[in-house]
């Protein structure tokens, strides 16, 4: 844990002393929705606890900082958005974030209920209007959209961070995501390489934060559903893509099962990386390596970990 010491830590993860709730009133066309958003639900307490831990391990956030939300309307940002709120009454240093979300002129999209959502915890949020939507329709012929359309819509926030002035974009990746990400570039393009809770972006002109990098996906979902998070369908452009990452989600769900903690200990071992035990000559100096009676840093106990019958 760094920066943060203690003090930061413990006040941000004690409940709250009044406890506090919020009431979002959401009128539909004949009917009226009441969602009582409840941050001393013991499993948003949980996934809060989290957030803290990655914000602190990776000194995410910095006193002063402004954080833009990218959110696309689905339940993660719009979680991630509620827990924030939480975090930045609780924290004993000061920084701002706004929620920021690209209106991409697909069909059908709404976000009539996304504002009032954004609205009830008192975030403000902007909504940035680009028709990427017809770009990649022209621009693409087999249906699949989503290269090209996530490369225009990081392109457009990332410029929309550096002219308003955000210290950071927040993201709303979790752990599950991480994981298919690392399978992905394992099986489909020959690296081991996931999604880091904190990074500079290709240009170097942005730092994204991942506050959720310690949160499972299982948790969000049932929080959402306890919370009533209102959802924007993320198919609203049709394509096809996705589906490599669909499979690997659902054949990780499989191993769950077989292998309970599969997801925790494949999140651990992105912290826990020995170069000398790969293969990359960039990492670890092969060549001159010899026997010279130093210690490895590892500790021959360090397979006692292992079923004797593997
Ligand atoms: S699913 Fe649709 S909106 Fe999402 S990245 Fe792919 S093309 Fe874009």
């Amino acid at each position: 844990m760094r920066n943060y010491g203690p003090s930061l830590l413990l006040r941000l993860m004690l409940p709250s002393a009044q406890g506090r709730e919020v009431r979002m009133v959401n009128c539909r066309v004949n009917r009226i929705v009441n969602r009582i958003v409840n941050f001393e639900n013991p499993l948003a307490i949980k996934i809060r606890k989290q957030i803290v831990s990655a914000l602190a391990d990776y000194n995410m956030l910095e006193s002063g900082d402004r954080v833009m939300v990218c959110c696309s309307g689905g339940k993660d940002s719009s979680l991630l958005l509620a827990l924030l709120a939480e975090i930045r009454r609780r924290a004993p240093f000061n920084f701002d974030f706004e929620a920021v979300m690209l209106d991409q002129k697909q069909p059908g999209f709404d976000a009539t209920n996304f504002k009032t959502w954004v609205a009830s915890l008192d975030v403000k949020l902007t909504i940035v209007e680009r028709d990427t939507y017809s770009i990649v329709k022209e621009k693409v012929t087999d249906g699949v959209y989503c290269s090209l359309c996530s490369r225009l819509r990081r392109a457009i926030l990332y410029d929309h961070a550096i002219n308003e002035g955000f210290t950071k974009l927040a993201l709303g990746h979790h752990r599950d995501d991480a994981n298919q990400t690392l399978l992905l570039n394992l099986f489909y393009s020959g690296k081991i390489s996931s999604m880091p809770p904190k990074l500079k972006s290709d240009d170097g002109r942005n730092v994204l934060i991942r506050p959720m990098a310690f949160v499972a996906e299982e948790d969000l979902i049932q929080l959402s559903q306890e919370w009533a998070i209102p959802v924007i369908p993320c198919n609203l452009c049709g394509s096809q893509s996705g589906m490599k990452r669909q499979m690997l989600k659902g054949w990780l769900k499989e191993m769950e099962v077989k292998i309970p903690g599969i997801q925790a200990s494949m999140l651990t071992a992105q912290t826990n990386v020995r170069e000398s035990q790969l293969a990359d000559q960039r990492l670890w100096d092969f060549n001159k390596l010899k026997a010279d009676g130093s210690h490895t840093g590892f500790h021959i106990d360090h397979f006692s970990g292992l079923d004797e019958n593997i």
